[in-house]
């Protein structure tokens, strides 16, 4: 079973994520990181996506779908076809999850979505709180309360972008777009719901019993 994660940010679902992994053995897929990854290699798509990334300019979605692509082709080579994979940061609005669904029934892949709900309020409250290592840039959570980094005793500071009015925006963009696939999701029966809303030990737990 693979598993694609939603949620808004601040509903910590990257820390699920690791969990999960650890759980299920699963293979982790993460928009971001495959693109930093890939571009520093010396393929033809690695270099597609290096020369998009130095002009500047966002990497367009059927870029995206030839990593998801690259990244399933792999996974199933090194490991097998039961292999599960957790893709987080995919897909983000209406286009991508039509494409992304085709590519994974072209594979069959059997797959559903986590979606890490929580309210607007609580993830800008989350987002408002959430701090930043200076040196090792590692991002903690609101829950977090030591006044220093755990991995290099640096000093932790809020991100640049974690201001109200850019989280406002971050939020809308999350409704607008990702909310309407969660609820398409729902209605083919592809979501299951977990409440963020609480402890990271109880949201692991509730995650655990529901799949
Ligand atoms: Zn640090």
């Amino acid at each position: 079973m693979d598993y694609i994660l939603f949620g808004i940010q601040g509903a910590g679902k990257g820390t699920q994520a690791k969990f999960l992994a650890q759980q299920t053995g699963a293979q982790y897929f993460e928009t971001g990181g495959e693109l930093r990854r890939l571009s520093s290699e010396d393929s033809p798509l690695g270099k597609k996506i290096k020369s998009i990334i130095e002009a500047g300019h966002l990497v367009p979605n059927e870029v995206v779908m030839e990593i998801v692509a690259n990244f399933v082709t792999m996974t199933v080579s090194k490991n097998s076809d039961s292999c599960s994979i957790i893709f987080d940061g995919i897909p983000r609005n209406m286009e991508q999850s039509d494409t992304f669904v085709a590519l994974l029934n072209q594979y069959n892949r059997n797959f559903t979505g986590l979606y890490f709900e929580l309210s607007r309020e609580a993830a800008e409250n989350r987002l408002l709180k959430r701090r930043i290592c200076k040196s090792c840039k590692t991002v903690y959570p609101s829950m977090y309360t030591n006044i220093v980094c755990e991995k290099c005793n640096g000093e932790l500071i809020t991100r640049a972008d974690d201001n109200a009015e850019s989280i406002k925006t971050r939020i809308e963009i999350f409704y607008k777009e990702t909310v309407p696939v969660v609820e398409k999701w729902r209605g083919l029966d592809k979501m299951i719901s977990i409440n963020a809303d609480q402890s990271i030990e109880a949201v692991t737990e509730e995650m655990k019993r529901k799949i």
